[in-house]
């Protein structure tokens, strides 16, 4: 499984301005149907679970490596816990301990 090292993912983070970047108008954004929520660096990784039900975020492959999709900054996005999740239904269907064995 492809990862992108952490420098490309610091850079993206960055470039995101620390807000996820979804753009799907089927997950009910409003924003002009981006998502935008904010996050907290610390907090990457499925795992993570606030007390207060805050969520995390983690770097998604706008092309998946199966496609040729490469470990590069263009070919990352930063989403949130929820956005990412939404994105994965159906490695999640595949296989539902992947995520978080992940
Ligand atoms: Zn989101
Ligand atoms: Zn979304």
């Amino acid at each position: 499984m492809a990862e992108f090292p952490e420098e490309v993912v610091k850079k993206a983070f960055g470039a995101s301005d620390g807000r996820c970047e979804c753009l799907l108008v089927e997950h009910g954004h409003s924003y002009n149907s981006m998502c935008m929520r904010v996050l907290d660096w610390n907090k990457r990784g499925q795992s993570f679970k606030a007390p207060d039900g805050e969520k995390g975020w983690e770097a998604h492959f706008i092309v998946s490596p199966e496609n040729g999709g490469k470990t590069t900054q263009e070919n990352c996005e930063i989403l949130c816990w929820d956005c990412y999740c939404k994105k994965n239904k159906k490695i999640k269907k595949f296989n539902s301990s992947f995520l978080i064995l992940f």
